[in-house]
């Protein structure tokens, strides 16, 4: 009778939660395909294809965090190998004697022994995420009902799997294929032991088995509802990832006739890649843990962001699929997760890009959201209101003429492109360079080092102005996209053959974000140029006044960039110079807190972050504080001041030291 009923039941079962989670997945893909605004990733599919391999089934990213890492990879694995058996089970629940064994003992055996160990392997990885969310809690990890249900869905399972297993030994234990249980051979042979008959033993291992089938059945149909909705949604996303390290923020078609909004205003506004960013979140809160924002006391942590969008996406599901859209809320409001606050309070440093194990693009949703503001809202902080207005009248930040721009160096006989349009090197000074003080000796000690080792270069004097990035990471695309304009004509003017910048803002603007505007050029930041002058014996460096040098990563230099050898191998140049490393370097350095045009704006809320690096840096002891970007300079020689260090250590440009220690 039972073997009649079940076949039956066991379809009934499958065939209901699998529609159900067919529609429940149809739901999120349409709500996909309904979303207007573009993303084309569909470009290097073989560098996506590898991608795929490495971080998904390699979990490259994923193992970074040592513990954390391995339960997943534990968990991971386990489900794809348990899954085989799994759908094993259901076939042959239908089509009795239609399993694994048909391919022979040997293959089925193995399979059991496999499996056997990894539903082990996969429970060890559950005891441990309930250790880690119940006992060690750590900040930046979300303990809510969604991730301990996923975790006793996870451990129900494997439970069931182990008692089915189990009581399918204790009432067979002489069948050879048992023989390669491991860990349920143990238990079964303790059941059987025990003295239960092998009928009761058949009883207990159908209750099992249909208690893991429903457990599986009722965890499909929970995944498009909950956080685990990342099964699905990772893999894709990492296909579909941001290849290599440089980015390139959005640029907006502001002359399309057709279009009724700017940015990221409604949830609504959201590609299809960054809605699914949004369910391809796994929480696990890495980029918060890296977030200098959330580490300073901001209201912002991108893994809150991205939950915050994601219940705003699923909240307004229904109006996105029926294309009715437009009284939809503002995604950035008071009365939600998402305030103005926690929008302005990103340095745009991507340590949250950088982490995250499925390639979520934390600062596309911040700068999409802060375009809208500008663009759509006017509703930026206040001190911005000036620098919009120097950018507009003087193509700087700063209240300075442009006209005044190439005074630096009025003493120091530069050529400028006007007068020598074929120098080899156009050396694009930047607005700190041509304006701020300190900087200025920065831009004074390149032009020193460029004649030392006699290179062909000319600057643009007047012709320059403003890269863009301050208006661009502010949210003024308008205003953004009017000097980048300017500048690729005046660059196309001279079509130079490399551009060097004394900035990472100005260099990572001119070399990823003015191709999308028509200027192509080779754009090496000055860290990378003079080490290459070094290594082609063009600069000599002697010992010179900075022993004790520890060095700080540039964000716009290492993590948009993946520059972070070529200062280090200009420090490590220069005789007798020691360079100790702060705990957080290279892409896991932290912030200074200027980035994102934070440069600009006052930090209210919570400690400073350039405080945070500052004591970082002085804990190593060393005397000098290396740089390579005149705003990281600035927030750091503050923090040495307000630490009252600065009889005692001083902050320097990379150029400055390798320029010292030139005689
Ligand atoms: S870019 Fe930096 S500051 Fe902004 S959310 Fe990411 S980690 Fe935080
Ligand atoms: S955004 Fe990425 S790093 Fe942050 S919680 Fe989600 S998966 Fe983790």
């Amino acid at each position: 009778m039972y073997w009649a009923i079940k076949p039956f039941f066991v379809f009934a079962a499958i065939a209901g939660s699998f529609s159900y989670f067919i529609f429940r997945s149809k739901i999120l893909l349409n709500t996909l395909t309904s979303l207007p605004t573009k993303a084309d990733r569909s470009d290097h599919i073989p560098s996506r294809i590898k991608s795929v391999f490495v971080d998904v089934l390699g979990q490259r990213r994923v193992l970074k965090k040592k513990a954390p890492g391995i339960a997943h990879t534990m968990i991971f694995w386990g489900f794809i190998i348990i899954t085989i058996g799994t759908v094993e089970m259901m076939v042959d629940g239908i089509f009795r004697g239609v399993n694994l064994s048909l391919l022979g003992e040997a293959i089925y055996g193995r399979y059991l022994l496999v499996a056997d160990i990894m539903t082990l392997a996969v429970l060890s990885g559950v005891c441990f995420g309930f250790f880690r969310r119940l006992v060690l809690k750590p900040a930046y990890l979300k303990t809510g009902v969604d991730a301990l249900t996923v975790l006793a869905f996870t451990a129900g399972l494997m439970l069931a799997l182990f008692g089915m297993n189990s009581f399918r030994v204790a009432a067979d234990p002489g069948s050879t294929l048992n023989q390669y249980f491991f860990v349920s051979g143990f238990l079964g042979n303790i059941i059987h032991q025990s003295g239960l008959s092998p009928d009761l033993a058949f009883v207990g291992s159908e209750v099992f088995y249909w208690l893991h089938l429903l457990l599986v059945l009722g965890f499909l149909m929970y995944i498009p509802r909950s956080k685990h909705l990342h099964i699905l949604a990772a893999g894709p996303n990492i296909f579909f990832r941001q290849l290599g390290t440089s980015k390139a923020m959005i640029k907006t078609d502001l002359e399309d006739e057709n279009a009724t909004s700017f940015g990221l205003g409604k949830i609504s506004d959201l590609s299809w890649k960054g809605a699914l960013d949004l369910y391809a979140c796994t929480e696990c809160g890495r980029c918060q843990e890296a977030c200098p924002a959330s580490l300073t006391g901001k209201p912002l942590s991108p893994s809150n962001l991205v939950h915050d969008f994601r219940t705003e996406l699923f909240a307004h599901q229904a109006a996105i699929l029926a294309k009715k859209t437009e009284e939809l809320p503002n995604v950035v409001r008071a009365d939600s997760g998402v305030t103005e606050d926690v929008i302005w309070a990103c340095t745009s440093c991507r340590a949250c890009e950088e982490v995250c194990p499925v390639h979520i693009e934390q600062t596309t949703l911040i700068f999409e959201s802060r375009k809208n503001l500008v663009l759509m809202q006017s509703s930026f902080p206040a001190e911005m209101q000036t620098v919009f207005r120097n950018l507009e009248n003087n193509f700087t930040p700063w209240a300075f003429g442009s006209d005044t721009r190439a005074d630096w160096c009025r003493d120091l006989e530069v050529k400028q492109m006007a007068d020598h349009p074929t120098a080899e090197v156009l050396y694009y000074v930047g607005c700190a360079g041509s304006f701020d003080d300190r900087a200025k000796k920065v831009a004074t000690a390149i032009v020193k080092l460029l004649k030392k080792a006699n290179v062909d270069f000319a600057i643009l004097g007047k012709e320059e102005k403003c890269n863009g990035d301050p208006a661009r990471r502010a949210g003024n695309e308008y205003l953004a996209q009017m000097l980048i304009k300017e500048n690729v004509e005046t660059l196309n003017k001279y079509k130079p053959r490399k551009i060097l910048t004394g900035c990472p803002h100005c260099f990572n603007t001119l070399k990823n974000e003015y191709t999308a505007f028509g200027a192509q050029y080779d754009v090496v930041h000055h860290t990378t140029f003079l080490s290459e002058l070094i290594e082609q014996g063009k600069l000599k460096p002697a010992v010179g006044a900075d022993k004790e040098v520890t060095f700080h990563d540039s964000c716009y230099l290492g993590r948009w960039n993946d520059v972070y050898q070529s200062p280090r191998d200009i420090l490590k140049a220069i005789p007798e110079l020691n360079v100790t490393e702060m705990p957080r370097n290279k892409n896991k350095g932290l912030c200074c807190g200027a980035g994102g045009a934070r440069m600009f704006m006052e930090e209210k809320i919570g400690t400073r972050i350039n405080i945070n690096r500052t004591e970082e840096a002085l804990a190593t002891g060393a005397k000098t504080i290396a740089a390579a970007c005149p705003f990281c300079s600035t927030m750091l020689t503050d923090g040495v001041k307000a630490k009252e260090q600065q009889a005692n250590v001083q902050v320097k440009d990379v150029a400055e030291i390798l320029a010292e220690s030139i005689t």
